[in-house]
């Protein structure tokens, strides 16, 4: 039996694996589209491989089963690439991809009929197959050096493929018009040989990808709050315990601010829970939105809430804290006639702190204080060693900031 034979047989029942694979994937991962595309790249290519067996087992001709193999190869080809994209979100650009997949396979069925065996019969397919690698490749670094482990390791080992796919397309344009029949077994080996691994490395990563992506999207899920799509406090745990160790590492402050909604079960008991909700929301996006890069805004609490800023000294931190504290005053609550206000408490990271327990207590101290005081207000931690609770001298609190309206 023709080696091809094992070669084109092994290919067909990874595809079937794969296409299995992947659609349990489909199923199980929350059905994310590109699992479906890749199953179906695959599968296209399942039938390619097919194809082939029949040639090689010598039921087909070669050329008249060429434009087919032609056509599905460009199929499975760039559906794979489209999978790439819709992982990473990207436009579908349909009309455009699948015109310019349509022109490579009529320009690679029209060498293989007019000059078969020429160069364009087998040089540009193999060349388009790395140019779908490149543009699946590039999907996975869109991040920068955000992407993952696991992207980076695929980018890497597509473009070896896209590479080695480029020396083949390269080998059949040199070989010209009337290759040896050397050269041609040369060109067919080198297929042979490195289509299997290849094809399979790429099957084993679509699925990893998919995994990986899951356990990440698992991952966000623990440290995000439902309600309002922020950080939860196990999130702010994780990015505290950074934090701490990069300013031990550079001598820079850090500060940490909570805030506690004020009355808030009168809203609730008034306006409803919904209504309650809704004011999580806006409060926490209005939050978020005047953070800067690389600070951290969580919801601690139901109606408690930290903000970690990084690279900010209290007295900074002290003016972040009372301009949030102002702009509330004009904040839509999502609720007629329901307005927000909030007590805050502000410490920073002191030198004898040893973690996120040391910043918390004193924060809400300070928090606890502008509660006492009337809310609506904002507190600066004491000084180390300070008590500040009710019966304490005010001195002890630090600065306190002149008060807006209301509780
Ligand atoms: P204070 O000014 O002293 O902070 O008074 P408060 O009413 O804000 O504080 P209290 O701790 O008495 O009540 C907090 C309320 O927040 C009670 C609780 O039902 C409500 N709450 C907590 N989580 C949620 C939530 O997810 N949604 C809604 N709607 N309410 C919540
Ligand atoms: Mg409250
Ligand atoms: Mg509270």
């Amino acid at each position: 039996m023709h080696p091809a034979v094992f070669v084109f047989f092994s290919l067909l029942v990874t595809s079937i694996v794969l296409v299995a694979v992947l659609a349990v994937a489909w199923t199980s991962f929350g059905r994310p589209r590109h699992a479906l595309t890749w199953a179906a790249g695959y599968g296209t290519a399942g039938i390619e491989w097919l194809l082939y067996l029949t040639v090689v087992m010598g039921w087909v001709g070669f050329y008249p089963a060429r434009p087919i193999i032609l056509t599905l190869g460009t199929i499975s080809a760039t559906l794979i690439m489209v999978g790439f994209r819709q992982r990473a979100g990207l436009a579908p650009r349909a009309l455009a991809i699948w015109a310019v997949a349509a022109a490579i396979a009529a320009v690679c069925i029209a060498g293989s009929l007019l000059a078969p065996g020429g160069p364009i019969d087998r040089g540009l397919f193999p060349i388009y197959l790395a140019a779908t690698q490149i543009a699946g490749a590039s999907t996975l670094v869109r991040l920068g050096w955000r992407a993952t482990l696991t992207e980076r390791s695929a980018f890497v080992m597509m473009l070896v493929f896209a590479a080695f796919y480029v020396g083949v397309g390269a080998l059949a344009f040199v070989q010209g018009s009337n290759p040896s029949p050397q050269a041609v077994a040369a060109y067919q080996s080198l297929l042979l040989l490195g289509t299997p691994a290849i094809y399979s490395s790429f099957g084993l990563f679509s699925v990893f990808l998919l995994a990986a992506d899951l356990a990440e999207q698992m991952r966000r899920l623990a440290i995000l709050d439902p309600l309002t799509s922020i950080m939860n406090r196990r999130g702010l745990t994780q990015a505290v315990e950074a934090a701490i160790a990069n300013t031990r590492r550079n001598g820079h402050p850090l500060s940490l601010v909570v805030a506690d909604l004020d009355r808030f079960k009168h809203i609730n008991d008034n306006f409803g829970h919904a209504a309650g909700d809704r004011a999580l929301q806006r409060f926490a996006a209005y939050l978020e939105s005047t953070i800067r890069k690389g600070d951290i805004v969580s919801r601690i609490g139901g109606e408690e809430f930290a903000l970690l800023l990084v690279n900010t000294p209290a007295c900074t931190a002290m003016d972040v804290a009372e301009r949030l504290r102002g702009g509330l005053a004009t904040l839509d609550s999502g609720t007629d006639g329901v307005r927000l206000s909030a007590s805050f408490g502000v410490t920073s990271l002191r030198p004898d702190d040893i973690g996120l327990g040391d910043l918390f207590d004193r924060a809400d101290a300070a928090l606890y204080r502008s509660k006492l005081d009337g809310r609506n207000r904002v507190t600066l931690a004491g000084e180390p060693f300070s008590a500040p609770w009710p019966g304490e001298a005010a001195g002890h609190q630090g600065a306190q900031l002149p008060q807006g309206q209301r509780p």
